[in-house]
């Protein structure tokens, strides 16, 4: 071992591995804390050169690669078992942006919220937003197909891109980085690379499309007595493509945020059972709240709702997402939790709530379910917590049996086991079990064509 590690960093310059274990703690460890990592190596390549000199070391000495961006992933793809790690957040560059044709080229380390930052120089936008975007990269967005909270409007992360250049296991380094609107020259190489999950290579840019920033976002919070009422709130306020979130609260979700956190507060006088939270983007304030009233009062007298809140300034509607973006961390307070993101086709959300709840509480006693999410694209993360009188470890050796049911009744409503984090390590065996055999026999071809030798991210996916 010692020798091809030996092999390995002769390859390299020394300013871009560490075997230092407090410097390469931080990156073995996840969010969730399910999955604790180890590496022989940290790879820190500084340019797409350093990236395929790194994988061709790699390949030559015979090591497995796990590519790592902001470590946010939620189903342990980002964590190494004794494969070589390379860590992409030295690549932060803004390489160009061409703001007549609403265009960005970035490298794949920089954060979301550095490209934000970088689109927002130029009085654009780049809309993918996410509660971890301080540290998620946009080569891990790309991976990971990552969805959030304005899918409604410009779709998922795959919608958000012209190209992106990568660097395959055999080193080379496929350019894809155009700014075409039009290209219909075989197939989309670019588009296998998102949300692969760092299988097929490592994405080291991506040219970004970019869109201009909404004069003015009318948001408002809304309290409805079922997942019914909430789908119907969906379709009563779309208002013709002016509709960029919908997001759905359960009490329990909401409660533990509001109870747990100073910065935010319940702002109705009593409890309901759901709460959806609705952004409009308007011409202007004024225009904002003119529509947000007359939506919601029609929806009042039609008894769709119950109650809602119309954010008045800035600092309301900054309150109310505040509630919305620390849903998981709120989640914490109620114990051990199982969880799933799932999407179902939006008309069936309703029955999948009413059945998966009646199930998993049978099955395991005691439970709470915790449903909150992108329910405008049919996605619910829908998590179970701890039965306050079970211990935390053996409430959690139930996960096999509770992803059995819930994904059971997600095949029956033609939904996904994933929506947004993907497979990872945590739902290959699902993936294999319940894909279609062809889908799946396509992903193998795939992935045996680019990486014979399957030393990228090995144990993810397929
Ligand atoms: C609080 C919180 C909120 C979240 N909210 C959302 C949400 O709303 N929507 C959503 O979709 N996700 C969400 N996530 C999940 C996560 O943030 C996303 O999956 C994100 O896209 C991962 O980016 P990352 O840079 O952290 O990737 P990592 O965690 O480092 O890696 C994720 C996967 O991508 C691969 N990878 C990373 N970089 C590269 C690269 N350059 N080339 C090839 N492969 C690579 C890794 O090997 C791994 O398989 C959330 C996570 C947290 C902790």
């Amino acid at each position: 071992m010692n020798k091809t590690i030996t092999g390995l960093k002769l390859g390299l310059p020394k300013e871009i591995w560490t075997q230092d274990i407090d410097i390469i703690a931080p990156h073995l460890k996840e969010w969730r804390d399910i999955y604790n990592g180890n590496t022989p190596i940290m790879l820190t390549p500084r340019t797409t050169a350093e990236v395929s000199k790194c994988i061709n070391a790699c390949r030559q000495n015979n090591f497995k690669i796990v590519p790592q961006g902001g470590n946010t992933g939620l189903v342990g793809g980002q964590i190494p078992m004794g494969e070589v790690l390379i860590s992409l957040t030295k690549m932060k560059k803004i390489r160009k942006v061409c703001k007549v044709n609403n265009s960005m080229i970035v490298e794949a380390g920089a954060t979301l919220q550095e490209v934000h930052n970088a689109a927002n120089n130029f009085d654009k936008q780049f809309p993918l937003f996410l509660s971890s975007q301080g540290s998620c990269t946009i080569g891990g967005n790309l991976s990971t197909n990552a969805g959030g909270n304005h899918v409604l409007k410009y779709g998922t992360t795959r919608d958000l891109v012209f190209g992106v250049e990568a660097v395959l296991a055999n080193g080379d380094i496929y350019d894809g980085l155009t700014n075409l609107r039009k290209d219909n020259t075989g197939y989309d190489l670019s588009n296998l690379f998102i949300g692969a999950e760092g299988t097929l290579g490592i994405i080291t840019a991506a040219s970004l499309k970019l869109f201009n920033i909404p004069k003015y976002t009318q948001r408002a919070l809304i309290a409805v007595q079922s997942p019914k009422m909430a789908i119907e709130l969906l379709e009563h306020s779309r208002c013709d493509g002016k509709m960029s979130m919908f997001e759905v609260m359960s009490h329990i979700s909401f409660n533990a945020v509001v109870k747990n956190f100073s910065m935010v507060r319940d702002p109705f006088k009593k409890a309901y059972p759901w709460y959806v939270l609705i952004d409009w983007d308007t011409e202007s304030k004024a225009m904002g709240l003119r529509l947000a009233e007359n939506l919601l009062s029609a929806a009042y007298e039609k008894k769709i709702i119950s109650d809602a809140v119309i954010a008045q300034n800035e600092t309301q509607s900054k309150e109310i997402i505040t509630i919305r973006e620390n849903m998981s961390a709120g989640q914490k307070y109620l114990g051990g939790s199982i969880k799933f993101d799932i999407t179902v086709p939006i008309e069936y959300i309703p029955s999948f709530l009413i059945k998966t709840d009646k199930l998993i509480t049978k099955l395991i006693p005691g439970c709470r379910p915790v449903a909150f999410g992108h329910f405008g694209d049919g996605n619910i993360h829908y998590n179970i917590s701890q039965p306050p009188n079970v211990e935390k470890h053996i409430f959690l050796g139930k996960w096999d049996d509770a992803s059995e049911l819930v994904f059971d009744i997600v095949t029956e409503f033609n939904g996904s086991i994933s929506a947004e984090h993907g497979i990872g390590v945590m739902k290959k065996k699902e993936l294999a079990k319940r894909s279609d055999p062809v889908k799946y026999n396509m992903l193998r071809l795939v992935k045996n064509a680019l990486d014979p030798s399957n030393i990228m991210n090995p144990r993810v996916l397929l």
